[in-house]
């Protein structure tokens, strides 16, 4: 198989508590019935609004969340129900940068005992050789000794990235989940840590899954992108085609809030009206329904099915039916 990772019909609930003794009084469907695969080498971006349940997705995959349904395979063997100690070892092949390395860098630590902590956790009892492998990483990253003595606090945000990265890559992981990793940084220190992340995927053979906010962010970066809306994908296509032929309203209208380059293909824009809905309570038939310009009256009951609507490229939508 060319699948390093594969989702079928993938959900992660949350209980809703209320009342006076925490009753559980409902549940969020953060992600509901999300199937999609990923191809060694590739890089597919996850696209949507917050809320929508790609960072979810995302942790679920990695299973750092327990999933509610569905099923995941890693190279093939199904990993959903692979017991802690198993999970444990095969975390190293698949790793997570998270949007804040701030937040998610020990700030008592210096960026050394930071970077040898997933050796440690990995087994590599050397520490003579985690030292070596720790110097190799900060080189990786375009940082060098002088930045192994020093603490978070003392990084900008794009060094503190790249920290992230390297401490991401410290066990040779096969795939990475980087969740928004440069929605924090400033516009000309986002391209700086794409270009990092595009390098260190040819030198490493990294897969990724690169989950954005905004469709300007990956599109350079992604063969493949996925929108999300209210825990669903409504749309999946290869990146050239995705955004030059979106078929989905949602994806549509995303994307006329992209600036392009290029005149020709400078899209209307598409205001959306309202909010997006609550995930506690999304509305029936197809989730967009409420927002969408283009909706018909069995929008509002029949959930659309996800499918190929050309080759390759599949979307969830009742114009396409
Ligand atoms: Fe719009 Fe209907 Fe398509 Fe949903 S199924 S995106 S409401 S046209
Ligand atoms: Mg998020």
């Amino acid at each position: 198989t060319d699948r390093l990772l594969e989702v079928e019909g993938l959900k992660k609930s949350f209980p809703i508590q209320g009342g006076a003794f925490g009753k559980q009084i409902g549940e969020v469907k953060a992600v509901d019935d999300v199937s999609f695969f990923i191809k060694k080498g590739e890089t597919l971006g996850l696209v949507g609004e917050s809320g929508c349940g790609k960072s979810t997705t995302g942790k679920t995959l990695l299973r750092l969340l327990e999933p509610t349904e569905g099923k995941i395979y890693f190279e093939g063997k199904e990993i959903t129900n692979l017991p802690k100690n198993e999970m444990r070892r095969l975390r190293r092949e698949m790793q997570m940068v998270f949007q804040d390395p701030f937040a998610s860098l020990n700030p008592r630590h210096k960026v050394e005992k930071i970077l040898e902590e997933p050796l440690i956790v990995h087994g590599v009892t050397d520490s003579k050789e985690r030292k070596k492998r720790v110097r190799q990483l900060l080189e990786i990253v375009g940082l060098n000794d002088y930045h192994a003595k020093r603490y978070p606090h003392q990084f900008s945000g794009g060094q503190r990235q790249r920290i992230g990265i390297a401490r991401a890559l410290a066990v040779h992981p096969k795939l990475i989940v980087a969740d928004e990793p440069v929605s924090a940084l400033d516009v000309s220190i986002q391209s700086q840590v794409l270009n990092l992340l595009k390098d260190l995927q040819e030198e490493f053979d990294l897969t990724y899954l690169f989950i954005a906010h905004d469709l300007g962010v990956v599109r350079h970066i992604s063969d493949r992108v996925g929108v999300m809306y209210l825990g669903r994908i409504v749309e999946l296509a290869d990146s050239e085609e995705l955004y030059e032929n979106p078929k989905h309203p949602y994806t549509k209208a995303l994307l006329s809030a992209v600036p392009v380059p290029d005149v020709d293909f400078q899209k209307e824009r598409v205001i959306l009206r309202g909010d997006v809905p609550s995930p506690a309570n999304p509305p029936a038939g197809c989730a967009f329904h409420t927002r969408c310009p283009a909706a018909m009256e069995q929008c509002a009951h029949k959930r659309p099915l996800f499918k190929e609507v050309e080759k390759g490229h599949y979307a969830a939508c009742h114009l396409y039916e």
